[in-house]
């Protein structure tokens, strides 16, 4: 019989979402008549905007005819796409990027899942807590970890907790770290980086030849002038940082798929014998293996995104989203209760009401306001006592879950 990759089974299971489902499932058995607004979900709500549904249609009837027929394109993603990129989006942050270090894929999940590819087993990494669970558990997969212990951590990870008390910013590793993932604005804890932090970890980097794995996921969402949207505006991070960037919550893309990651030619390595090596060859390298492109429809769609009037039609969408945070935050906040994030990220943080935990505040809020969010603690241990609201919905329900929580904890 074939051997099983064993690693997978130290991955404790998937207990967060499913347990969301099962506790919503046997309150709505018991009383039917709820009206349950669901504040839990890291998924966009709103439909493509006309100018993008379009590009996307006309991408789809240029494959009708043989004169404008596209078969298989670069493994790296169409030249026109990265350079609208490049244009759009990193230009006006006074950031220089070549059309050979931006990688179009169809998803930063899968990019920083598979970027572990290209590094050694014996690299040393660190990972925020609380944290989207990709980075732990794909680091689970490859082989890179022990057992986690009764908390939840892994033997060989180094946690960095995001708390409250440390503004969400944590100190920078005492052990030596070869790469470390940063998201910035965080997922679930919806804080950001500025510059002079950042400039804080680009440093540490390049002190110690570790590398940055940063997650620009949320960038788009930054309404505040002076934070950083990409970790290369700080000086030197093309010497030790990838970038992660998505179409998904940006432009409502989460189903259709298309996302970049940028990794530098500027940025080396070591091989076993001690020579320096590009990262950007090995990615290269990698994705032409194992990757054939994203459609191309999609990358079609995607590029409208950064036309004149795409952006205009996708930032009003991005600001209905934080309109919907700013209503969540001021409401809770108008409460008594303290809340983080929301300001340039879809997500409200908030410290669960009388020391309660994070799960016993979840039923709470189902059972007595019948608002449904997701618990911290699901996000690490040291998300306990925390509860993440998104502000991705449907206006009315915002209102309406603000205002049942203000009724409950308001006085
Ligand atoms: C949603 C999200 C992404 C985007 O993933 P895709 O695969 O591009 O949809 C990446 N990072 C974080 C932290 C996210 O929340």
């Amino acid at each position: 019989m074939a051997r099983i990759n064993d690693h997978y089974l130290k991955l404790q299971a998937g207990y967060l979402f499913p347990e969301i489902s099962r506790r919503i499932n046997e309150f709505t058995s018991a009383n039917p008549e709820a009206a349950v607004i669901r504040l839990g979900i890291g998924d966009v709500t709103e439909p493509l905007p006309p100018v993008i549904l379009k590009a996307f249609h006309d991408g789809v009837d240029e494959q009708a005819n043989s004169a404008s027929f596209h078969g298989y394109g670069p493994e790296q993603g169409y030249q026109w796409l990265s350079e609208i990129i490049i244009d759009k989006a990193y230009k006006p942050l006074g950031v220089d990027l070549k059309a050979s270090e931006v990688f179009i894929s169809d998803g930063s999940k899968c990019d920083c899942a598979n970027i572990l590819d290209i590094f050694a087993l014996d690299n040393v990494v660190a990972i925020g807590d609380p944290v989207y669970p990709v980075y732990n558990d794909t680091n689970v997969m490859v082989g890179r970890t022990g057992e986690a212990d009764d908390k939840g951590y892994y033997q060989g990870i180094v946690y960095m907790p995001f708390t409250a008390e440390n503004n969400f910013m944590p100190a920078l590793p005492t052990e030596k770290v070869d790469i470390i993932y940063l998201c910035f604005p965080n997922n679930p804890t919806g804080t950001v980086a500025s510059k002079t932090e950042l400039k804080k970890w680009v440093d540490y980097a390049l002190a110690n030849d570790a590398i940055i794995f940063f997650d620009a996921a949320y960038e788009a969402f930054i309404t505040e002038a002076d934070i950083p949207h990409s970790i290369y505006e700080v000086e030197g991070a093309e010497k030790c940082a990838i970038e992660f960037r998505s179409f998904s919550k940006t432009a409502g893309f989460t189903g259709i798929r298309c996302a970049l990651t940028v990794v530098p030619e500027a940025l080396m390595g070591t091989t076993e014998a001690g020579e320096k090596y590009s990262f950007n060859q090995l990615w290269n390298r990698r994705q032409c293996t194992k990757f054939n492109g994203v459609s191309y429809p999609v990358q079609k769609a995607a590029a409208a995104v950064y036309s004149d009037e795409g952006w205009e039609q996708t930032k009003t969408i991005i600001d209905f989203y934080m309109e919907n945070a700013r209503i969540i935050r001021e409401g809770l906040t108008a409460a008594g209760i303290t809340c983080y994030g929301g300001v340039n990220a879809p997500y409200i943080w908030l410290q669960t009401p009388e020391g309660m935990s994070s799960w016993e505040f979840f039923d709470k809020l189902l059972n007595e306001c019948h608002v449904v969010g997701t618990p911290g603690s699901g996000f690490g241990p040291s998300g306990e006592g925390y509860f993440r609201l998104s502000a991705f919905g449907n206006r009315k329900n915002v209102e309406t879950a603000v205002e049942r929580i203000k009724e409950k904890w308001g006085k």
